[in-house]
């Protein structure tokens, strides 16, 4: 029989682990003995309060955040903190520093410039955002408001080593969406911290914002209490209606991380499956990766071609008859795009490179 599901190599929405899909159904008729559904419990009911308090311990301590840090949870999608970032910290005419490694990058210094001057503090936006710019070629500006980078470029395959350090005391803020809690970080080096969920965390529906208290000081105009961080901060992300459903799955997803050993042994785990893959590719005279060795390569989503149209057309097809779905590349680079987040399987990496190999033996 065919199987129920598929390897999913989706960028977002994305895989989820199966023990969290399951006892996300055993629970949408009654949340445990309480005769009334997850999504049906109000958020001010104690049943909701333990699931979101239980969400914040489990971020707390899984990626080991330090006192004076606020753990929040918004709607919006990271392209709401796009716009919220600079809407509360960047002041009229300010600079704030973006680091362009792709276009998820850019859409952010797009909202920068409604308030201000958003400066490129490095770019490789010429070479099809195929790599990490050097911290040698990047050049802050002088003061800025804060400095913005995307950990993880979901669309090109890339993914900064480690974090960029910004010049005086100015805020690292981190579009962390396509790598959030798959290894290990050190939440002091960042001032504001955002991720949409849909890849790593749950489902999408809800943001996840990690905030050092003291940047709500820096707060540099009035702004409508749901784009106002202080909002969530002071009403504990109870101010309105919170995505009920999507913080309970989110919760059971940072479980499954628990479980699984936390951020090191995901990060192991998720290390050996992107490795045997950039392996394999390395190694093809069919698949070529679009990222070097060296420059960046990200973990989390494997870019790969053949450099010719038609062929890529055909392989996603062998691929999806095989089982192996949404394997298909985003427009700007083309080719194909294999999504490895924490939940997909390392048993689908096995397929896909068994999938290849035939691909290129049925062509030789
Ligand atoms: N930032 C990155 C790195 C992404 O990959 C995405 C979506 O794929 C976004 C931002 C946009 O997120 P959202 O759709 O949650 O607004």
């Amino acid at each position: 029989p065919a199987p129920l599901r598929h390897y999913n190599f989706s960028a977002g929405p994305a895989v989820l682990p199966e023990s969290v899909l399951e006892e996300a159904g055993r629970n949408l008729m009654s949340l445990g003995d309480t005769g009334v559904g997850v999504m049906e419990h109000s958020h001010r009911g104690k049943p909701f309060v333990e699931i979101i308090e239980r969400a914040e311990a489990l971020i707390r301590k899984l990626a080991n955040v330090p006192d004076g840090y606020s753990v929040l949870f918004l709607q919006g999608g990271a392209s709401l903190q796009f716009a919220m970032c600079p809407m509360n910290f960047l002041p009229d005419g300010g600079t704030a520093d973006y680091l362009m490694t792709g276009s998820w990058s850019k859409k952010a210094a797009k909202e920068a410039k409604l308030y201000g001057n958003p400066h490129t503090a490095c770019s490789s936006e010429a070479t099809n955002f195929d790599r990490i710019p050097t911290p040698a070629e990047t050049t802050y500006s002088d003061d800025p408001a804060y400095v913005h980078f995307t950990s993880n470029n979901t669309i090109f395959g890339t993914q900064f080593p480690t974090e960029p350090t910004p010049p005086g005391d100015a805020p690292l803020v981190c579009d962390a969406s396509s790598d959030i809690l798959s290894r290990p970080l050190d939440i002091s080096k960042y001032g504001l911290l955002y991720a949409g969920a849909q890849k790593n965390l749950g489902p999408s529906g809800v943001t996840l914002v990690v905030m050092r208290d003291d940047l709500l000081e820096r707060k540099c105009r009035e702004v409508p209490a749901m784009l106002d961080y202080k909002t969530y901060v002071e009403g504990k992300s109870l101010y309105n209606t919170p995505p009920t459903f999507g913080i309970y799955v989110l919760m059971l997803v940072l479980d499954w991380i628990e479980k699984e050993g936390g951020l090191t042994a995901v990060a192991d785990r998720n290390e050996t499956k992107a490795t045997k893959l950039y392996d394999y590719l390395d190694g093809s005279d069919l698949f070529k990766p679009t990222v070097a060795k060296g420059n960046g390569r990200s973990l989390m989503n494997v870019c790969f071609v053949t450099g010719n149209d038609e062929t890529d057309a055909a392989f996603i097809k062998f691929a999806d008859e095989r089982g192996l779905k949404t394997l298909k590349g985003h427009r700007s680079v083309g080719g194909m795009r294999a999504s490895l987040y924490n939940a997909f399987p390392p048993a689908g990496v096995d397929k896909l490179i068994e999938a290849m190999e035939e691909f290129e033996a049925s062509r030789s």
